[in-house]
């Protein structure tokens, strides 16, 4: 069965890597969020994208949540000893797949091919797509001002509440080859428990990929990051609670309006379950914290089952 992830980072990564036990990962495209990517010390840095290739390739720090495992940090060091900017932590194996992409990019391939070759070197059966391969970034309007995404959540720790999200670039950006063809042939298509906002946002502010989603053929799924109304981690709950005035079951389907079939939701949330049928969209309850690999499994198998019955 082919199947359409959309996708942000850590949550999402770790999604995946329950999604491609449960199913046939040959099979799988992983749309994946560039609204955060950053160039830090002349390097092109996907983070969400690179989340999800180090989850499926086995190579991330589980512990940490990002970046890989067994890291070191020498380069960085030596980097702030001669005055760069180290606020962005890049390790020494993961500058690796920096240096290859950022060469890649400045001799012309586009962001998807460079990102397929990656993908394809570190094992990955699964295709792992960016949304587009178009400059887009996503932007926090604050009470303290107006940053690019990794200001806001990287060197200021999202500390300053949320006033708008905005999307630079993306009435001009167009998905990237195979998205749209994905879109089209998929049986399912999947949005991950990622953040609404600045990760799964992103991908569908992209004009064609909105509207090829909300023209689906296929049942799509969402799964809710929310736990008990509370991110497992990360500012959604805040986000949500600011901007969409709430962190119900309900306030996260509304994130997707016209776009899902059916909500995952965790069973804390299941008294908000009626409130999200009110609104067309099945609600799904089931146990949603990933806390281990047959958590991940039995959450992916969960999504499959509800997309079964749509
Ligand atoms: P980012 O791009 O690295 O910020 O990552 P994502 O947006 O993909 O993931 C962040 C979201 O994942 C947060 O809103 C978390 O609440 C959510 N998340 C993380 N772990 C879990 C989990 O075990 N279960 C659920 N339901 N959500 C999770």
């Amino acid at each position: 069965m082919r199947v359409v992830a959309l996708s942000g980072g850590v949550g999402g990564a770790r999604f995946l890597r329950g999604l491609v036990e449960a199913s046939d990962p040959d099979e799988l495209t992983i749309v994946g969020n560039v609204g955060d990517d950053v160039e830090v010390l002349g390097l092109h840095v996907s983070p969400d994208l690179d989340s999800i290739l180090y989850a499926l390739s086995g190579l991330a720090d589980e512990e940490r949540g990002w970046g890989r495992a067994d890291e070191t940090w020498n380069a960085l060091e030596s980097a702030a000893a001669l005055g760069g900017e180290a606020w962005f932590r890049l390790g020494d194996r993961d500058l690796g797949l920096h240096l290859v992409r950022t060469a890649a990019l400045r001799l012309g391939e586009p962001l998807s091919t460079v990102t397929g070759r990656l993908a394809a070197s570190l094992g990955l059966s699964s295709q792992l797509v960016p949304a587009t391969d178009d400059p887009l970034r996503t932007w926090l309007a604050t009470p303290a001002g107006r940053f690019p995404f990794q200001t806001w959540f990287v060197a200021r720790g999202h500390r300053d509440e949320v006033d708008a999200v905005e999307y630079a670039g993306a009435d001009a950006a167009r998905p990237a080859p195979g998205v749209l063809e994905a879109v089209s042939t998929a049986a399912l298509i999947v949005l991950a428990p990622s953040n609404p906002y600045v990760s799964i946002g992103p991908i569908l502010a992209v004009p064609a990929l909105r509207t090829a989603l909300a023209a689906r053929s296929a049942p799509a799924v969402a799964i809710s990051p929310l736990i008990g109304g509370r991110a497992v981690r990360g500012p959604a709950d805040r986000m949500l609670e600011r901007l969409a005035g709430g962190t119900t079951p309900a306030h996260v389907a509304r994130c997707y309006a016209g776009l899902i079939d059916a909500l995952v939701l965790d069973e804390a949330d299941a008294d908000g379950g009626a409130a999200v049928a009110e609104l067309g969209v099945r609600p799904i309850v089931a146990r949603t914290l990933m806390d281990g690999s047959d958590a991940r499994r039995r959450l992916a198998e969960a999504a499959l089952a509800a997309a079964a019955e749509l």
